[in-house]
C-alpha cells in the first residue's frame, strides 16, 4: 500500500499537453520519459503552463511563490 504515496510509483501526466512531471519537480514529454523507466503508473494532473491556461482562477490561489 506504500507504493501508492511515494513520488517514484506515480507520476503526474498532464491531461492537456501529456508533459510528465519527474521526481524533480520537472516537467517533460512524455516519450523523453517512458522510454527512461517504464515501470511507473501514471497519475492524471495538469502541468502548470496548462494549469495557467485553463484555469487562470485557480492558479490565482496557489501562485504564491
Ligand atoms: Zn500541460
Amino acid at each position: 500500500m506504500d507504493e501508492v504515496t511515494t513520488l517514484q510509483g506515480m507520476l503526474p501526466i498532464c491531461t492537456n499537453c501529456k508533459d510528465i512531471r519527474d521526481d524533480e519537480g520537472l516537467w517533460k514529454q512524455i516519450e523523453a520519459y517512458i522510454s527512461k523507466d517504464s515501470d511507473a503508473e501514471l497519475t492524471q494532473g495538469l502541468c502548470p503552463d496548462c494549469t495557467r491556461e485553463l484555469y487562470p482562477d485557480l492558479v490565482e490561489n496557489f501562485s504564491q511563490d
